[in-house]
């Protein structure tokens, strides 16, 4: 079931400065940051090394604080938020995917996409009906008792997709997560993500500078040197535009989400 993008605001941040200390002085990665991002939106922060991607992705997801401004998330003012609110909120509702898709390695692919699982309440039976339908939508369920080890980078990353998305978070922040794929996972995973969002209205804010990413993102917020250089929406960008890659989910449709069991 889509949720359409509604004008309002997932997240608001207004004149928002991040200064980092370093020896007696400090460094200022964000200079300043006004934007807001409405539900449903699959948009990319891109811009050179060092521009300040990640500190704004880490921001918006409360594993950082401002130094300055305000930075509303779901409705809450992530600078107030004690460590525990703030695990809180991210535990529930916003869903992480790295560069290195940060899977434990002696665990299965199930218990890898279980786990954030069992940090909320709710039954083993609500569990595994969540867990497995999260590796059907990433096209893994047959993989659900192997190890990290023994599958690909692009089958490790949509593994982590598929633990982002497990608790059905509103929200799911990517930092560069097609860096060390190949063109065709990167495609792949892109696709998959691209599909969650449209049938599940999930907001992705990818961190990139990955020219196969923007292909894909419907907007654009270009960071220079801790400041918004441009935000810019494109219009008609469609997952069939572009080639599937091999290894593709067979044409599956996404389960609905009275298929899905909250737990
Ligand atoms: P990007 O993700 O766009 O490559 P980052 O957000 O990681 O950029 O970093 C922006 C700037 O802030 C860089 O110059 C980086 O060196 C600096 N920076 C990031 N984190 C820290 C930190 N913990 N301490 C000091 N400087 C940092
Ligand atoms: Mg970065």
């Amino acid at each position: 079931m889509k949720r359409t993008m509604e004008n309002q605001k997932l997240i608001d941040i207004r004149n928002l400065v991040k200064r980092f200390p370093i020896g007696d002085g400090s460094f200022t990665a964000l200079r300043g940051i006004t934007l807001a991002f409405a539900e449903g939106e699959f948009a990319g922060l891109v811009g050179p090394s060092g521009s300040g991607k990640t500190t704004l992705l880490n921001i918006i997801g409360s594993l950082d604080t401002p130094s300055e401004g305000s930075v509303t998330v779901l409705g809450r003012e992530v600078t107030h938020l004690s460590h525990r609110e703030a695990a809180a909120l991210r535990n529930h509702h916003i869903g992480f995917i790295f560069q290195t898709y940060n899977l434990l390695p002696v665990f299965t692919v199930y218990d890898n996409v279980e786990f954030p699982l069992l940090l909320q309440k709710g039954g083993a039976a609500g569990r595994k009906k969540a867990v497995m339908k999260a590796l059907e939508w990433v096209g893994l369920a047959d993989k659900a008792q192997s190890r990290p080890a023994q599958l690909s980078g692009g089958e490790c990353q949509r593994v982590s997709i598929a633990r982002a998305m497990v608790k059905r978070p509103q929200l799911v922040l990517a930092d560069e997560p097609s860096a060390n794929l190949d063109a065709d996972n990167s495609h792949h995973i892109l696709r998959t993500m691209k599909r969650l969002n449209r049938e599940l209205g999930t907001t992705f804010i990818f961190a990139t500078h990955d020219e196969k990413v923007m292909h894909y993102l419907d907007r654009i917020i270009g960071l220079e040197d801790g400041r918004v250089a441009r935000d810019e929406r494109i219009e008609n960008t469609t997952e069939d535009d572009h080639p599937p890659a091999s290894g593709e989910i067979g044409g599956s449709e996404l389960p609905g989400e009275e298929d899905f069991a909250r737990p």
